[in-house]
């Protein structure tokens, strides 16, 4: 267990946890969490079990497709895959490559090395880093968690302030900021008292949560604390007091840790904070919550995802639809109920589990994933080479007369023999008149 790891490290004083220390004092504590910590066998075990439902599906789906006599496999792969919650980006990614990949016909294995290299392509997204961002200057770090009621945001707080603390040797403050939903602030409470950090709440005087967090702000600075973990209230986004809430909050922030002033001497807003403005969304919802996310998105700006309950019955193909759809990185996954159930994210342990590739399929085959990452790489380089030698073979036998050239033109888009296992073939026919109708 990472946890484990870094006790076992700190007592051995071993170098490693120097390289951690300095990437923490850089700023940069993700970095060196990745650089120390390997990812554990109980993380892929918990996406393993959680995943069941979604990978049971997916693949008797994907069986179904390759064993049936399918005419149409791009239009049949386009329906499992959307009934697999993955989006329709994702889904129109991965039908569109399979189409530039199948001139040769598919195996059962080239089609799993498209879908795992395509999903965990639509978990990398473009820019933006799974580390979180730590402050660089005098001020502490600010981490604004949002989310709407019953996603797990209390329980998270609990955990990332203990992984902090452990991990990281942080102080942490934990600001009480949700003023609406009873017994928040004493379920906060608990949790923090369990991470042994520091609970801001509200009083007579700060009862709303702007002022509760300028409270913290000031608490946070008089104690010199490293982070700040900002619980928000979590009633539904269409609630545009809420949304004007959030976003007095952040000017509180922008403007209690400016670091300029204008002209006339006033602080400017310091647009770097919060260092992380991050969602919590209960993976078990799936797509259902994208449009609240949507709309927190747009009104207060997100800078990545934490998703729970991946212990559960998640709906796997969603969080990447969700994570794909809103452009955004899966910081930290929610492992189960328990203060050491928050993980960092592996896109391709996560898909793993969601394709049963590998151990997370309880297979002995334990670089099943390496492998299949190996032949998608072939196969996008025959395609290609193929696309490469096209217009030269077009040339010549054109340069022949027309008959020939269009009989080349077809070979080149269609080679009769298979150089791999084939078990579909495209409806070539089909998909042409569909052209030509045009
Ligand atoms: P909030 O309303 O968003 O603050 O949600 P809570 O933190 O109160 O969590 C709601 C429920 O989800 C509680 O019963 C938690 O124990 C549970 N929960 C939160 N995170 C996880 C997780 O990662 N796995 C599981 N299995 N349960 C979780």
């Amino acid at each position: 267990m990472v946890f484990d790891f870094f006790q076992k490290r700190s007592s051995e004083g071993v170098q490693q946890l120097s390289i951690f220390a300095e990437a923490a004092s850089r700023g940069k504590l993700g970095e060196g969490l990745v650089g120390v910590a390997t990812y554990t066998a109980e993380t892929n075990a918990a996406f393993a079990s959680g995943l069941a439902k979604s990978r049971a599906r997916l693949l008797q789906d994907l069986e179904l497709l390759l064993t049936g006599n399918s005419n149409d496999l791009l239009d049949e792969l386009q329906n499992v895959l959307l009934q697999a919650d993955l989006g329709t980006k994702t889904t129109d990614d991965i039908v569109q490559e399979t189409k530039t990949l199948m001139a040769r016909g598919l195996s059962r294995d080239d089609l799993l090395s498209i879908m795992r290299g395509k999903l965990v392509e639509a978990l990398e997204v473009e820019g933006g880093s799974r580390e979180i961002t730590f402050s660089s200057d005098q001020f502490p770090t600010v981490l604004f968690i949002m989310g709407a009621n019953g996603m797990g945001k209390t329980t998270t707080i609990g955990k990332l302030a203990h992984r902090l603390r452990t991990e990281g040797n942080q102080t942490v403050l934990v600001a009480a900021c949700d003023t609406f939903r009873a017994g928040a602030v004493e379920q906060l409470q608990q949790w923090a008292d369990r991470a042994q950090v520091e609970c801001y709440i509200p009083s007579k005087e700060k009862s709303t949560p702007s002022a509760v967090l300028y409270g913290a702000l000031e608490c946070a600075l008089e104690k010199n604390v490293d982070t700040i973990l900002v619980d928000t209230s979590g009633r539904l986004s269409n609630n545009d007091a809420l949304t004007q809430e959030l976003k007095k909050m952040k000017r509180v922030i922008q403007k209690r840790f400016s670091i300029e002033q204008d002209a006339e001497g006033k602080p400017r807003f310091n647009l770097q904070v919060p260092h992380e403005t991050l969602l919590v969304l209960d993976a078990a919802q799936g797509r259902m919550a994208l449009d609240s996310a949507k709309v927190w998105e747009k009104e207060i700006g997100l800078t990545g995802l934490i998703l729970t309950k991946l212990d559960g019955s998640a709906r796997g193909g969603s969080v990447v639809a969700v994570s794909r759809e809103l452009q955004l990185p899966v910081k930290l996954i929610g492992v189960g109920e328990g203060i050491d159930d928050l993980r960092d994210f592996e896109p391709e342990a996560f898909v793993d589990g969601l394709l049963g590739v590998g151990k997370a399929g309880g297979k002995s085959l334990a670089n099943e994933g390496a492998l299949l990452a190996l032949r998608l790489k072939e196969l996008r380089k025959d395609r290609d080479e193929a696309a490469k030698m096209a217009p030269a073979k077009a040339k010549v036998t054109a340069a022949g007369g027309g008959a020939a050239a269009d009989l080349t033109l077809q070979e080149v888009d269609a080679p009769p023999t298979p150089t791999r296992g084939t078990s579909v073939k495209p409806n070539r026919n089909k998909k042409r008149k569909k052209k030509g109708g045009r």
